[in-house]
């Protein structure tokens, strides 16, 4: 039996991740997710499947990421009836996330056809909530380590990489090869999440390149959390956080406890203001068995990881408005990452003008954003059709990332004890993924390869 491989998406950028498994009759698709960003990019969310989701077997996903998940609404909407197969995090996590993406799709068109603002009679969601609650009663949760078969002929295992709750290495058995993928990988000695599994051997490797050509600071992200807070509580102001809702909010969270306790920052009320945050952080805490040592020591003696001395959580739109009041020093964590939306937005507005607010990005931001433009020292900028001056204190660390930079990709590809036959790097831009190609070769000796756009290989 012979098995090929198909790159439908992630090969030159970051998204759409799509790898078409073939392997004699059977037909598993690796990933099934959504393109974002640029506009030539999100049209093809709109073309015809390039394959039947009719006639495959099964989906096996690496994690509940939009760019590696968003698809799958979309799938289950054409047609796909079989199981999706992920770790039970991954599960978790995408019955937030699937129904939240649906919204904002429709909202989306609705916003469209109501400002004529298209191009399309009338404009259509890529996807609804009653699609997104097809995909969901699809979703088969499997152990870590536990192999389950997706298709006659196929077996897959999930190791945990360590990137976000759930986050898994997909090993696949095929045709008698090893096909191993490394979805997004996470970090060594970061808060909360465990380092990622090294993998030994494989015959064909999928490794992600996402900061393939990138290092990131040495220090673990606190120093400017301490000078964030510092600065809250010196100036009696308001410390705010766009923070994404998966990942970034939890670590936030475990790192002011941390701080806390151990006497660096004082004692100050941090309130949660993420629908999304605050379900997702649910889901971390009740997911101990993905914890790191440290974190698992926290609870074991008691206390609660993400749970800082003043937290609290602002669950209604009201209570988010209500905090236009809060006099500081107080910390608000709101999404979104970028401020492109969400309650962030009227913290912003509000608080922007004051000279004694602070403002901490703990995250990547994408040119063209609200965010972008306050990191790189914007005096303005424009929200719900105000002009807003900037006079708040803007700090930022790109520490807290949730992927592997070049030294820690290659210290992933160290554990494999002979070279695989075949390494194609995916999910990283023309520049990241080129770069990490180069240092494989360089530095392991390996054939390697960026994955091309429709190219097919055999395992
Ligand atoms: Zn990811």
């Amino acid at each position: 039996m012979t098995a090929s491989l198909t790159f439908l998406g992630a090969a030159g950028t970051v998204t759409g991740a799509k790898f078409f498994l073939e392997a004699g009759p059977a037909r598993v698709l690796l990933e099934c997710g959504m393109f974002q960003g640029l506009r030539e990019l999100r049209a093809r969310n709109w073309a015809p499947p390039p394959i039947d989701p009719a006639r495959l077997d099964a989906v096996l996903l690496s994690h509940a990421h939009i760019d590696h998940s968003g698809y799958l609404p979309r799938l289950s909407r054409d047609g796909f009836r079989g199981p999706i197969f992920c770790s039970p995090g991954t599960a978790d996590l995408l019955r937030i996330m699937l129904p939240d993406a649906a919204r904002l799709q429709e909202e989306e068109a609705e916003f469209r056809n109501r400002e004529r603002a298209t191009r399309y009679q009338p404009a259509l969601p890529l996807f609804t909530e009653a699609d997104a609650a097809r995909a969901l009663a699809l979703v088969r949760p499997i152990p870590f380590e536990h192999p389950v078969e997706p298709a006659e002929g196929v077996t897959a295992t999930f190791h945990p990489s360590g990137h976000i709750l759930g986050a898994s290495i997909v090993d696949v058995q095929a045709g008698g090869r090893r096909l191993v993928y490394s979805g997004d990988l996470g970090r060594y000695d970061v808060p909360v999440m465990r380092d990622p599994v090294a993998i030994e051997a494989a015959d064909t490797l999928l490794v992600e390149s996402t900061y393939g050509n990138r290092r990131h600071p040495a220090d673990d992200g606190t120093p400017v959390i301490v000078r964030a807070v510092q600065r809250a509580v010196e100036q009696r102001g308001v410390l705010l956080v766009p923070a994404f809702a998966i990942g970034r909010t939890q670590d936030l969270l475990y790192l002011l406890r941390e701080l806390e306790s151990a006497g660096r920052i004082p004692d100050v009320p941090v309130y949660l203001d993420s629908p999304m945050g605050t379900h997702a952080t649910a889901i971390y805490a009740r997911h101990a068995e993905e914890h790191d040592a440290a974190a698992r020591r926290v609870a074991e003696a008691g206390g609660e990881p993400f749970v800082p001395r003043g937290f609290r959580v602002a669950r209604t739109r009201e209570d988010s408005k209500r905090l236009n009041g809060l006099e500081g020093p107080a910390v608000i964590i709101a999404g979104s990452g970028m401020a492109t939306g969400g309650r962030i937005l009227h913290h912003l507005r509000r608080r922007l003008p004051e000279p004694r607010t602070t403002v901490l990005f703990v995250g990547y931001q994408a040119a063209g954003t609200r965010g972008r433009a306050l990191r790189e020292g914007a005096d303005r900028v424009r929200i719900f059709g105000a002009d807003v001056p900037v006079r708040a204190t803007i700090l930022a660390t790109d520490a807290l990332s949730a992927h592997a930079d070049q030294a820690e990709l290659l210290r992933w590809l160290g554990g494999f004890r002979r070279p695989p036959a075949a390494t194609f790097c995916v999910h990283g831009e023309p520049a990241a993924a080129a770069a990490l190609r180069d240092a494989i070769r360089a530095q392991l000796h390996w054939a390697c390869e960026v994955a091309e756009d429709g190219a097919r290989t055999a395992l």
